[in-house]
């Protein structure tokens, strides 16, 4: 469970990483993140001297691909859930109205999952706290699921979470050892499925504002934001 484990065996090893708040800067407005200059030439890098590299997370592919220029780099987007069907309009209409009673709020809408957004309110923590029974309850409502990360509520079909996508790359590259860095709640799930393989592994908790305590217990090694992780990865 080490990082030099996995620079002993890079060749035959998975590099997977979340993107908001470990590649990009935690910013504002979503659609403005963009990853570290520093990222593409570093991740270029890695793609050559690693089995695979891989982005996991709940944005667009597409969305990546735009601001991440590495062509070789695997992007598992909407945490894997590109082939769901669009939410009803019922669950989006219902967020819409939920969201209206936050001044700031804003609605993303990726088609198969929704996510609410509070950090542009005056109170984020508080808006957080104020939608999240009735977000719950909509999906409840509606059989999907919702989960919270940093300011930010989303609902997804059931199934749809970062756990269940590192399994299956794991599953399909079959690697001897693999690294997976995130800093949010969703990531917890990752790490718990590289904690059920029976590879070497290494779990890094990137560090900044807002990243939920358990994420840094559980890591094995604790990285000073995207910066951090940077330096990290270029030492693999
Ligand atoms: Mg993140």
């Amino acid at each position: 469970m080490s990082l030099a484990a996995v620079a002993a065996h890079l060749a035959e090893a998975a590099i997977l990483l979340d993107f908001d708040g470990t590649l990009a800067p935690i910013v504002d407005e979503p659609a403005m993140a963009r990853p570290l200059p520093d990222a593409a030439p570093v991740l270029t890098d890695l793609c050559r001297r690693a089995a695979a590299v891989a982005v996991i997370t709940g944005r667009p592919e597409a969305f990546v691909r735009d601001v991440l220029d590495v062509p070789q780099i695997e992007i598992v987007g909407l945490y894997g859930l590109a082939a769901s069907p669009r939410l009803d309009e019922e669950v989006r209409t219902g967020l819409a109205h939920i969201a209206a009673g936050e001044p700031g709020a804003e609605v993303e809408d990726k088609e198969v999952s929704i996510a609410l957004h509070t950090r542009r309110t005056a109170d984020p923590q508080t808006a957080l706290a104020r939608i999240r029974k009735p977000v719950r309850e909509l999906a409840a409502a509606h059989n999907l699921t919702s989960f919270e990360g940093k300011l930010v509520l989303e609902v997804a079909p059931p199934g749809a979470r970062k756990g269940g996508a590192v399994q299956e790359l794991l599953e399909r590259l079959r690697p001897t050892a693999a690294l997976y860095a995130g800093d949010d709640l969703q990531d917890l799930e990752a790490f718990d499925a590289l904690e059920r393989s029976e590879i070497e592994t290494c779990r890094v908790a990137v560090v900044g504002s807002g990243t939920p305590e358990r994420i840094i217990e559980v890591a094995d090694v604790e990285v000073d934001g995207p910066v951090g992780l940077l330096q990290l990865l270029r030492t693999l």
